[in-house]
């Protein structure tokens, strides 16, 4: 009941107008929208009206909040949630997301291989948690958004760990269907982060960031970034892992050639997703929080 009254309200709300001034925010500050097209692009202001609504932010170290960032950042979340159907999950466990102007530090504690802990101030660009928020480097936020074809997308990146919390544990395994479908999406996902690990480990070149090699939480953030931002590469070299994250997100940003991301573009036999998602279990943290070091190294659990 209370999921329709919920759905009810956020249909109106994304009925609203969309301001020009936030449009143009979007064609300077995100390259992604400016190769949507006009009916995804509508979609995406729905949901960015519902993600305003909802979502509070806050600016720290001295950001002074404005438009352009709960815009730009609003956006870019909420690609991820184009290809939903159902909105009666909308982040559910996120309130805020904290804006520093740019990388922070922050207290660490990280596990070392003897056991020991180690204390200390570290960098960082941005950190999810499982229940409450999500921290974000402006200015890093602002460069993944305006860089589509590098493959790195900090609020991707967080966000996915966001959509992997909706089950309760960030483990590089997110809601899926039905339980049936984790089996499948262990033997893909778990064998793709095994082998970025050894890749890693011999110093061989990967399409996916060696970020991806820290733990499955972090390898399922990292498949996010490079999904969306270098689609039609991730297909042709690691075509069922694009599968299931094609069929995950409900989208084929690889489409029909290398400048389309899955707009405007006929669908082409083979693509579409149709297949059902599974997970990563049985080899991952559980705790409730993670950050992403200026370095790229694990700070506590993940990024
Ligand atoms: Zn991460």
């Amino acid at each position: 009941m209370f999921g329709i009254v919920k759905r009810m309200m956020r249909e109106r709300v994304r009925k609203r107008a969309f301001p020009e001034s936030w449009r143009a925010i979007l064609e300077r500050n995100f390259a992604y929208y400016g190769v949507m097209d006009e009916p995804s692009r509508e979609r995406l202001h729905g949901l960015i009206h519902i993600f305003l609504n909802e979502k509070r932010f806050e600016g720290v170290g001295g950001l002074k909040m404005t438009d352009e960032i709960r815009v730009t950042i609003a956006a870019q979340a909420c690609v991820l949630m184009l290809g939903r159907d159902d909105i009666t999950d909308f982040f559910p466990t996120l309130s805020s997301i904290i804006v520093y102007p740019e990388r922070y530090v922050a207290p660490s504690k990280q596990m070392n291989p003897d056991g020991t802990v180690s204390e200390g101030m570290q960098g960082r660009l941005g950190e999810s948690w499982l229940r409450g928020n999500v921290v974000l480097s402006w200015s890093d936020a602002l460069a993944g958004g305006q860089d589509l074809r590098d493959g790195k997308n900090l609020v991707f990146h967080e966000f996915a760990h966001q959509l992997d919390g909706e089950t309760g544990a960030v483990q590089g395994a997110p809601k899926l269907p039905a339980h049936k479908c984790y089996q499948a999406w262990a033997s893909v996902l778990g064998s793709e982060f095994q082998q970025l690990r050894r890749a890693v480990q011999s110093g061989r070149p990967t399409l996916l960031n060696a970020y991806g090699a820290t733990n499955p939480a972090e390898f399922f953030a990292v498949a996010t970034e490079t999904f969306f931002e270098k689609p039609v590469a991730m297909r042709r070299e690691h075509p069922e892992l694009y599968a299931k994250l094609a069929a995950y997100y409900s989208q084929d940003p690889a489409g029909c050639c290398d400048d389309c991301y899955g707009f405007n573009c006929p669908p082409a036999p083979g693509t579409t997703p149709g297949s059902v998602p599974g997970s990563i279990t049985g080899t991952t943290p559980t705790s409730g929080s993670g950050s992403e070091s200026d370095d790229g190294t694990s700070v506590a659990a993940r990024r």
